[in-house]
């Protein structure tokens, strides 16, 4: 289970979960600051960094090692480390893809680099980054590798805002303003129509003062336009003071997504 570290609630029952599937087969959680996947240098270096936490909550979540490598051994000086080419999920959404340019290039290139040195049969990422799991997923397909990529739910705060590392950033008033994410999410649910939908979450982010990136609603696997009776999933972005937000529920919505 690949990780950048700063592990909170929703990282430990993902790692229960990976536990669950392996059986008795170990369950590595590797902890990296991956630098070629951030577009903004001050949010690597505000990144936070925390290992020895969690280590413990690898533990206390059953996992049989944490790999931490140094950044020579993910990247070795005079190796050349080719990021695979993208799939189109990754570039052709107008999503995280067009708000972060380079970040799914850095996600495909580490994720393929630990997969390398872990060597996993299975690999284990969360739905709340919905979009990355889809970029993983085609690029496993793409690449031709044997590794089963599995999913878990987004977990929440009781007031439905997404676990994430960087809420650690957000000050009171900013905390209120960002639950408004989850609130337009829930608010698109009500609607049957994906126009209506995203007028919905963006009128629900808007009025708390979220600064809008996207919300909208799309394939829930190629995050193209909602294509007949396909699944779809809910997806927004938005800035709550200096921190960027993302979240993303099923859609219409089935349960807390
Ligand atoms: P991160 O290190 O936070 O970028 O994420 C490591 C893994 O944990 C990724 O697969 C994320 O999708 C997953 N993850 C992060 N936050 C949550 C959450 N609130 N609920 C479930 N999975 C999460």
């Amino acid at each position: 289970m690949p990780t950048m570290g700063a592990l909170h609630a929703g990282h430990s029952a993902l790692i229960r979960r990976a536990v669950q599937i392996a059986k008795a087969r170990p369950v590595v959680v590797t902890i990296f600051v991956n630098r070629t996947q951030f577009n903004e240098t001050e949010d690597f270096a505000r990144y936070p960094r925390t290992l020895e936490a969690d280590a413990e909550v690898c533990r206390a979540a059953g996992a049989t090692a944490v790999f931490a490598p140094a950044e020579e051994v993910v990247y070795p000086r005079g190796m050349k480390i080719n990021a695979p080419p993208l799939p189109p999920v990754a570039t052709e959404p107008g999503l995280e893809d067009a708000f972060r340019p380079g970040h799914f290039a850095g996600v495909c290139q580490v994720v393929k680099r630990l997969f390398e040195l872990v060597r996993p049969s299975t690999a284990v990422f969360g739905e709340k980054d919905w979009q990355q799991l889809q970029v993983v997923r085609a690029m496993v397909a793409q690449e031709r590798l044997d590794i089963g990529v599995v999913s878990g739910p987004t977990i929440r705060d009781p007031d439905g805002l997404a676990l994430s590392s960087r809420n650690v950033r957000l000050g009171p008033d900013d905390r209120r303003i960002a639950r408004a994410l989850y609130r337009s999410l829930q608010a698109a649910g009500e609607r049957s129509d994906p126009t209506g939908a995203e007028a919905a979450m963006r009128a629900t982010m808007r009025t708390a003062d979220v600064g809008i990136e996207y919300a909208v609603v799309r394939d829930a696997e190629t995050l193209g336009p909602p294509q007949g009776s396909r699944t779809c999933r809910a997806l927004v972005a938005g800035r709550v003071g200096k921190v960027r937000l993302i979240d993303n529920a099923g859609w219409p919505m089935e349960g807390t997504g």
